[in-house]
């Protein structure tokens, strides 16, 4: 069974608002086997919203709408839903007194609009909310030969969960054939999407039933894997076996297969080995630090470093000798070298980072252009130092290098 999300808002269709509920309904229905096909935001248009309805009618087995319950002109959800499947709306005197009722406790006069909340679709069943106002409605039935299921939720996002775990989720149990979710995300850290794609494409094509969606971020190529079936352990079979394959085409590259982030795994790493780290950072500024230690537990592995900005304190904090840096300048393979070296001598750790570069937008030349980065990483078994020439803005300059640097932990450790 496929849903359709409906999410009602004038403010979602602004710079302002985010239309979050259909995340958390998403999560919900796939929870239960559901694949949500179509989601879109309508403004608090009478039309708008009838000429949506009667679209997801033809299209979507379940048709959620979230929000446009509450009690104001541009409420409209009840009135659309009503134009689009021709039925009548009829206030509910047994909602309209418990609606009074909730005013009179907080010692409140109910104000004559809020009644509208109180006016029910024919042959709806009505979702209690308990936290707030407006009550959920529900209709099933079939429309043009075709079974559907309609549920109308209110818009706050604590008052639609409430409703939907409250009232929906063990109607929808009922009504709907078991199918079970399985899903993997591979991640791969700092390889061309173009380049993982070509080499994966041929594999995934031969599993039409696994859904597969390749995603590329700063840094980072994600590929979700996903299908379902009527057993769990068959569909997790199904996505294992596809994860199986594509790992053996790329290799090492992958650095996850269960979702885990680039941090999370280097934190492994390091533990199963019981080794340290320590970090120099120049352009990145800490960004490298920061993100190793926002994971709780960290000063297991990590033990500091220093943010060298400055050549001077490059020199102090580092003991990257002062004739290097005139030599070579600050951005250079040689003291992205002595920044590791020199911190992994200074903190006592297996290992010393050291990134140096240029992140702009200010301060490239010809021969040190914006974007170009040294990271070195310094061990026991000697010092590798990589030069890239990152893209972008300052900011994904920066995060790249702090993911270049993560990379090299990563795979020094294998
Ligand atoms: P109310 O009784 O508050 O008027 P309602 O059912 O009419 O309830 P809306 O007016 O549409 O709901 O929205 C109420 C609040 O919930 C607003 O603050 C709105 O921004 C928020 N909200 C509505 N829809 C969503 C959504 N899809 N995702 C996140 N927040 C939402
Ligand atoms: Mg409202």
């Amino acid at each position: 069974m496929d849903a359709e999300i409906i999410a009602v808002g004038s403010e979602m269709l602004t710079p302002h608002r985010q239309d979050t509920n259909s995340l958390y309904l998403t999560e919900k229905l796939n929870d239960l086997g559901v694949e949500v096909r179509f989601k879109c935001i309508v403004g608090d248009s009478r039309d708008d919203l009838t000429a949506a309805a009667k679209l997801a009618m033809k299209r979507s087995d379940i048709i959620l709408f979230s929000g446009g319950l509450g009690p104001t002109e541009d409420d409209l959800t009840r009135e659309a839903v009503a134009d689009a499947l021709g039925l009548e709306l009829q206030r509910d005197p047994e909602i309209v007194v418990k609606l009074e009722q909730r005013f009179a406790k907080r010692g409140m006069k109910m104000s004559a609009n809020n009644s509208k909340q109180a006016d029910v679709l024919t042959s709806a069943d009505v979702l209690q909310n308990p936290a707030g106002t407006a009550p959920g409605q529900w209709i099933s039935g079939k429309y043009d030969g075709q079974e559907r299921i309609l549920i109308l939720l209110p818009g706050p996002p604590n008052e639609l969960k409430a409703v939907f775990e409250g009232e929906c989720i063990s109607r929808l149990r009922e009504r709907i054939p078991v199918q079970h979710i399985a899903s993997r995300m591979l991640r791969i850290a700092l390889m061309p999407e173009s380049q993982v794609d070509a080499r994966v494409a041929p594999i995934y094509k031969t599993y039409a039933d696994v859904q597969t969606t390749i995603l590329a971020g700063a840094g980072e190529i994600q590929l979700h894997l996903r299908t379902r079936n009527e057993s769990q352990a068959a569909a997790e079979a199904r996505v294992e076996e596809l994860a199986d394959k594509i790992e053996d085409e790329l290799g090492d590259a992958i650095f996850s297969r269960k979702g885990e982030s680039l941090e999370q795994i280097v934190s492994y790493l390091l533990q199963m080995r019981s080794m340290t780290l320590a970090v120099a950072e120049s352009c990145t500024g800490g960004l490298l630090a920061q993100r190793i230690t926002s994971l709780s537990g960290s000063s297991r592995y990590f033990l500091g470093g220093a943010i060298a900005y400055s050549n001077a304190l490059k020199t102090q904090f580092a003991n990257v000798p002062k004739a290097l840096i005139d030599r070579h300048g600050a951005v250079s393979r040689e003291v992205a070298e002595a920044l590791a070296e020199g911190i992994r001598k200074r903190c006592v750790s297996s290992y010393g980072i050291g990134i140096t570069g240029v992140a702009g937008p200010t301060g490239g030349t010809e021969q040190k252009p914006i974007g170009l980065v040294y990271v070195a990483l310094a061990g026991e078994e000697g010092t590798q130092v990589v030069e890239r020439n990152f893209p972008g803005d300052r900011k994904r300059i920066r995060w790249f290098a702090s993911q270049q640097a993560l990379e090299m932990v990563r795979r020094a450790l294998l």
